[in-house]
């Protein structure tokens, strides 16, 4: 019997704008698609929350057994700077200003995302292709699209005809938008697009002789359209029709949008059976955005080095002020938030570090059973992690209770707390423990926490000599890990 069959979880799908029961086309297995970032620049702290939220729904269907395949792309190619079909490539550009092959922007900036995520404690997805590692496969689905008439090719270049798509399907069906609308809202074009209409979006573009990203095709020598890669990757590892696609809600209109319309006239079917999508990070109440200098990136927030925060956060303490919220709602990060998400995450890793210390009784004072249910409905209802560390705390509450003597637990009861409080703490949330004894000055546990996980990976690739090497050179500088089971602690001398 697996914990899924148990636990029904109540999706909110975009598509539908209702939560819906879900139910795997496989039963057992679940495919997942989430876009992942376009490599020109360091990740965005707004993209890092959106893989953060997808994580936990990750780790979620994998705690309860599912087995998840998980793709999430790298945009490398293809992503203009304006959505529509404008402009210059983002990678191109990058590598114009700087000077150096795309390839090695593609490079720098793929470490640095991996980098990130690693640090934040995520799991890495099964597959991560590459738009430019799928040119092949996005030709053959042009091809299609062409022959079942809904695109058409200009000087070299290759557009979706979302006007003619819409005569037999529902351009829209996922935005809300209605065409009509779009067609009001858009100005006309200026006589300098081969586009029949504003709304068509590219498939192929061919390249202008300066353009250094380009690949042969049977339209011109040029690159995929934005939209296309993610039809082509998650078609190909997940099939035409697969369970879960994710995203931030910035990507619902156009790229989903056109996600679901390249795939119904290449294949005749709907690609997704659950849309799901991760809610906007402000900063201090605004939107944050390079122009206006209204933000922070991630390597910033947790070295302490920026303006808007009073000290340094551990990628814990951030990933816990995260849960906090529903992936659905906006995020507002301040100082003072995250400053009461610190004190409460501490609460909760003294609590669980307390686990081993107490001591069964004859009676229980506290239904476990039904607290550990309690823990599940709260994430089968649509990942609902705010309530879930409700239910975390409510039993941090109660380890105080039994170590003063004030509740009492049987020894099973004791075993299903400990296993539970773990479970979904460590598993599901994906949190680090660190106490705050351990942590010294607060950069230095940032820093050192960021050490633990890249000596959890140089184990886990069975690079034993870096692994040891962080251990004893940490050791050197006074600073001593301690492996238990629910992770590595650290002390100071
Ligand atoms: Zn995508």
């Amino acid at each position: 019997m697996h914990l899924y069959e148990q636990q029904k979880i109540q999706i909110y799908n975009t598509l539908s704008g209702t939560k819906e029961t879900f139910n795997p086309i496989e039963e057992g297995y679940v495919g997942m698609y989430v876009c992942g970032p376009t490599v020109y620049s360091n990740v965005h702290l707004g993209n890092v929350r959106t893989f953060m939220s997808f994580d936990m729904v990750f780790r979620y269907l994998k705690h309860l057994g599912y087995k998840v395949r998980y793709v999430r792309n790298i945009t490398d190619a293809g992503h203009l700077e304006n959505d529509a079909d404008a402009g210059e490539d983002k990678i191109t550009k990058k590598a114009r200003l700087e000077q150096i092959e795309p390839m090695e922007v593609v490079q720098r900036y793929t470490v640095d995302f991996h980098n990130i995520l690693n640090t934040f404690n995520f799991l890495p997805p099964s597959i991560e292709p590459t738009a430019t590692g799928h040119i092949i496969e996005q030709i053959e689905l042009i091809k299609k699209i062409i022959d079942n008439g809904f695109a058409y090719v200009v000087n070299g270049s290759v557009y979706f005809d979302v006007h003619k798509f819409n005569e037999t399907n529902d351009y829209g069906i996922l935005s809300k938008r209605k065409l009509e609308d779009l067609i009001h809202n858009t100005r006309a074009l200026d006589g300098q697009s081969d586009k029949k209409n504003p709304q068509d979006f590219a498939l192929w573009k061919r390249a202008e002789p300066q353009h250094i990203m380009r690949w042969p095709s049977p339209w011109s020598d040029g690159f995929p359209g934005w939209h296309l890669e993610c039809t082509a990757m998650s078609t190909k590892y997940l099939g035409d029709n697969f369970d879960i696609h994710g995203g931030g809600m910035d990507l619902k209109f156009p790229h989903h949008e056109c996600e679901i319309a390249q795939s119904e006239a290449a294949k005749g079917q709907a690609p997704v059976n659950y849309w799901m999508h991760a809610n906007m990070l402000h900063l201090n109440g605004q939107r944050m955005s390079k122009s206006t200098g209204n933000t922070v990136n991630p390597g910033e927030l947790l070295s302490g080095d920026n303006n808007f925060f009073s000290k340094a956060y551990a990628p814990s303490v951030i990933r816990f002020f995260n849960a906090q919220s529903s992936y659905r709602s906006v995020l507002d990060l301040t100082d003072d938030g995250l400053l009461a998400s610190e004190k409460g995450f501490f609460r909760l890793m003294d609590a669980i570090n307390l686990l081993d210390d107490l001591k069964a009784d004859a009676n229980s004072t506290f239904d476990v059973s039904q607290w550990r249910q309690s823990c599940y409905d709260a994430m089968n209802d649509d990942f609902n992690s705010p309530i879930l560390i409700a239910h975390l705390f409510e039993a941090a509450k109660l380890v105080n209770q039994i170590k003063s003597g004030d509740a009492s637990l049987t020894s099973d009861d004791l075993e299903l707390l400990k296993k539970t409080m773990r479970e979904f703490t460590f598993d599901v949330l994906g949190l680090v423990n660190i106490t705050k004894a351990d942590t010294g000055t607060d950069k230095l546990s940032g820093a050192v926490e960021l050490l633990i996980q890249l000596r959890q990976d140089a184990r886990v690739n069975k690079d034993f000599a870096l692994s040891d090497k962080i251990r004893d050179e940490l050791a050197a500088k006074g600073i001593q890990l301690n492996d238990g089971k629910d992770g590595t602690t650290f002390t100071t001398n």
